[in-house]
């Protein structure tokens, strides 16, 4: 009878057990709750005193603050009140090492500024020591202004990209190839040789995606454009190339080959999926229908086009076409930062600037660009680009409650016209914090300005 008694408060604990697992939240690696989730998936929805749930490397849950504690609890959690949570940043457009070139020659013309100085500086500073260093302070400055992928164009790419596997940023990296001799190769067959080889050792890996960046039509023959074409869509990697960024560009098009760039780099075949344009500033609407009928991405940089007096891409008419656009700072050495919060800004105001229009470019689409637009650019939107579950956790946190934040009304409109990169708190790539409370996880922040720094007197004496 005892033994019956026993059996069965045996069972009953079992099942009460088998209950009380059911309803228990399970436990996974980390939430980020109690802010205002803007999740810039297709419902636009935002979640008021809402929470994202992270295992691994994804997002699991985005629900409110409640209903995420009901499932899940984090083996660590990330207060986010008095915060907006949203997905990372995408720069689309950028040459990381050049920070160590920030602000050494400004307010020139973007063909007096390449051959006087920026091309005169790399040929005399580029080398796999100074890409190492400029790119560990570019990551730190990316890190702590949220951006959460970039797209990246330079020399020794190699290195690029195990510094950014390192400090735990997600980045699709080109090998860049170029007519004239170069630092890390002597002819285009070289450099092209290098991207197969950059390609190789990191074609599966989690966080870089490696691809090739022929630099533009000007800088390159036509056999040399297709080659790198031709090694971009063997080894289904995306290319990267300048596009249309001035007028003295149109002009070497037309005088060469009788017509526009994006005309031209068609009748080579160069146009298709996995192309993504940097710039697009001069192009007409007959370019832009090549565009899309190709499914080329588009990266905008306003800053850099501002900057330079390249002008002023006609964005409105991108979006009308509905054309994968992203945005972008470009290299530092004409923004002169890497902030996106700066980019989105300048993006809304040039566009509304540009054609007497307040509603030509939208907080609501500048966002966008920012985030999921910039993901398809990039040919990325299953998997980064907004806050879903099953897609990669990378989000940041904005803080919204300080003085200058208050008060809001709108987190799309407070996003663009009101923080800036400092504003964010925690920024999280792949399901690892890579930013904390502002301070750095990955990254020894004084020793990599130390490490920039060191550079200061080689680059001066290089321009002199
Ligand atoms: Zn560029």
């Amino acid at each position: 009878m005892r033994m019956r008694l026993l059996a069965v408060t045996a069972a009953l604990a079992a099942s009460l057990a088998v209950v009380s697992a059911q309803n228990a939240p399970r436990q996974i690696a980390l939430v980020v709750t109690g802010g205002t989730v803007v999740t810039m998936d297709a419902a636009g929805r935002i979640v008021p005193n809402g929470a994202v749930a992270i295992d691994g490397t994804d997002i699991v849950a985005v629900d409110t603050a409640e209903a995420v504690a009901k499932q899940f609890r984090g083996r660590e959690t990330i207060d986010a009140s008095g915060q907006i949570v949203m997905p990372g940043l995408i720069n689309t457009h950028t040459h990381a090492p050049m920070v160590l070139y920030r602000g050494l020659a400004d307010d020139l013309s973007l063909t007096e500024w390449l051959n006087k100085y920026i091309f005169p500086a790399e040929a005399k500073t580029v080398s796999p020591e100074f890409v190492r260093a400029g790119t560990r302070l570019a990551l730190a400055e990316m890190i702590e202004s949220g951006t959460t992928t970039f797209v990246d164009m330079y020399y020794f790419e190699e290195e690029i990209a195990r510094e950014t596997k390192d400090a735990g940023m997600r980045g699709v990296l080109g090998q860049t190839i170029i007519q004239f001799p170069v630092a890390d190769a002597k002819t285009p067959a070289d450099g092209l040789a290098r991207a197969e080889t950059f390609i190789s050792m990191f074609k599966d890996d989690p966080l870089i995606t490696p691809a090739v960046a022929p630099h533009a039509l000007y800088t390159l023959d036509g056999p040399t454009l297709k080659a790198a074409r031709d090694l971009s869509k063997r080894y289904s990697v995306p290319t990267l190339i300048h596009v249309a960024e001035t007028r003295d560009e149109v002009q070497t098009a037309q005088e060469r080959f009788r017509g526009s760039p994006v005309a031209y780099l068609d009748s080579l075949g160069f146009l298709g999926p996995g192309v993504l344009a940097a710039h697009g500033v001069w192009v007409s609407d007959a370019d832009i229908a090549i565009l899309k009928a190709r499914g080329v991405g588009v990266s905008h940089n306003p800053e850099s086009n501002m900057k330079l007096a390249s002008g002023a891409a006609p964005v409105p008419a991108y979006l009308r076409a509905d054309i994968a656009i992203g945005l972008g700072t470009d290299g530092a050495a004409s923004n002169n930062d890497l902030d996106m919060f700066e980019a989105m800004r300048f993006a809304a105001l040039l566009h509304k600037h540009q054609t007497i229009d307040p509603r030509a470019l939208s907080a609501k689409s500048t966002l966008e660009m920012a985030t999921i637009r910039g993901a398809r650019a990039l040919g990325m939107d299953r998997t980064i680009g907004s806050l879903e579950a099953r897609k990669h956790a990378d989000l940041i946190t904005v803080s919204v409650s300080g003085a200058r934040q208050t008060p809001m009304y709108d987190p799309l409109s407070h996003l663009v016209y009101v923080s800036h990169g400092d504003d964010v708190q925690n920024t999280i790539v792949n399901g690892r914090v890579l930013m904390r409370g502002r301070k750095l996880q990955t990254l020894d922040e004084q020793a990599v300005i130390s490490g920039a720094r060191a550079w200061i007197d080689k680059v001066r004496a290089a321009v002199k």
